[in-house]
């Protein structure tokens, strides 16, 4: 069953594909996405890593077909029950998502988003955007998280739920202390959706130190949600 809103979004798309032919999403040749032969090629897969949050590991570490908990984990769990990305944010991919990001390349969402599915597909009731604050909506113009949810949503068949708000924006991570990046994103976001009882997946660009998906996390555990995944394009 596809609702009215459905069918006029993809005559859209149909309309975006004529207007915007396939091109890699990196180097901008015609014909192949998201990646030319020669883009795709320079994609670095991440490692195996750490079955909770990915965290590449040295493969010589790993003992076979049992993989570990990295420290950080072991330490003390991550509220997020799994995080993984395809590749690491490095070269055509990273070219891509800044092209996407900062650019203005919204067409970029789709293409991009087959990478979202490309990992072992969410089990999950839901697909829930990580958002942007209202300010950096309004300067950017539109929410990245959003639309890649929004595509991945319709290729795996998993409804979104945008049940996140971001009611207090947050300075950039990079650079604090894990302590430092906790209290930068505590509070940052309110649920205002109903998702007790439901397992959710959060969707996101780039994962860099874990710190916002923790605190979409735990405002969505709180307001009751079974489990919390996370998936992203790329690690950093
Ligand atoms: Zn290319
Ligand atoms: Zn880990």
């Amino acid at each position: 069953m596809h609702s009215v809103h459905q069918i006029v979004r993809r005559s859209f798309q149909s309309l975006a594909e004529l207007v915007w032919p396939s091109r890699c999403a990196a180097c901008e040749a015609l014909g192949e996405e998201p990646f030319c032969r020669a883009c795709a090629g320079a994609l670095l897969e991440c490692p195996p890593g750490c079955p909770v949050c990915g965290q590449p590991q040295d493969e010589a570490l790993l003992p076979a077909l049992i993989p570990r908990r990295c420290a950080r984990c072991s330490e003390e769990p991550p509220l997020v029950h799994t995080a993984r990305a395809p590749y690491v944010y490095w070269g055509p991919l990273a070219d891509a998502i800044a092209a996407f990001k900062y650019r203005g390349h919204e067409h970029l969402a789709r293409p991009l988003s087959s990478l979202l599915v490309a990992t072992q597909a969410p089990r999950v009731d839901a697909l829930v955007p990580i958002p942007l604050h209202s300010a950096r909506l309004r300067s950017r113009g539109f929410d990245q998280a959003l639309l890649l949810a929004r595509h991945a949503s319709d290729r795996l068949r998993v409804p979104m739920l945008e049940a996140l708000e971001r009611v207090r924006a947050t300075r950039p991570q990079v650079g604090l202390s894990r302590n430092d990046r906790r209290a930068n994103v505590r509070g940052a976001f309110t649920v205002r959706e109903k998702v007790e009882g439901r397992a959710v997946c959060l969707i996101d660009d780039v994962y860099t130190t874990g710190a916002t998906a923790e605190a979409a996390a735990l405002s969505l555990l709180n307001a009751g949600a079974r489990r919390v995944e996370l998936r992203t394009l790329a690690r950093a």
